[in-house]
């Protein structure tokens, strides 16, 4: 049986589903790459749900502000030096900022 576990108490409790996305399924995947994955039905139970969503808008925030500044270099780089290195560099900050992104990641559920 699947166990349904909160990702915020980690107690085994059930709650609302989280929306499996390409995050979501990007971490699983190296989860079992690393042999970690524990394929507990992940979910936020109803004492969590408050801290849940604000972490989520936390994400959410700082996802824009990554992408903006991660947008804003790129062009920059490639406007005012315009050489192959730039396009390399511009590479490693879209590289940077995935893993920034991807550190502060936190899922949502089907209600937000
Ligand atoms: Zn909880």
């Amino acid at each position: 049986m699947v166990k349904s576990v909160c990702i915020i108490c980690e107690k085994e409790k059930d709650g609302e589903p989280l929306v499996n996305d390409y995050m979501l399924r990007f971490i699983r995947k190296i989860k079992q790459t690393l042999g970690v994955a524990r394929n507990n039905q992940l979910v936020v139970c109803n004492d969590c749900f408050a801290n849940h969503r604000k972490k989520r808008e936390k994400f959410e925030k700082t996802i824009v502000q990554y992408v903006a500044l991660g947008a804003i270099s790129v062009v920059l780089l490639l406007v005012l030096f315009m050489r192959w290195e730039s396009v390399i560099f511009s590479l490693l900050i879209i590289v940077f900022m995935l893993s920034l992104a991807l550190l502060s990641y936190h899922p949502a559920t089907k209600l937000g």
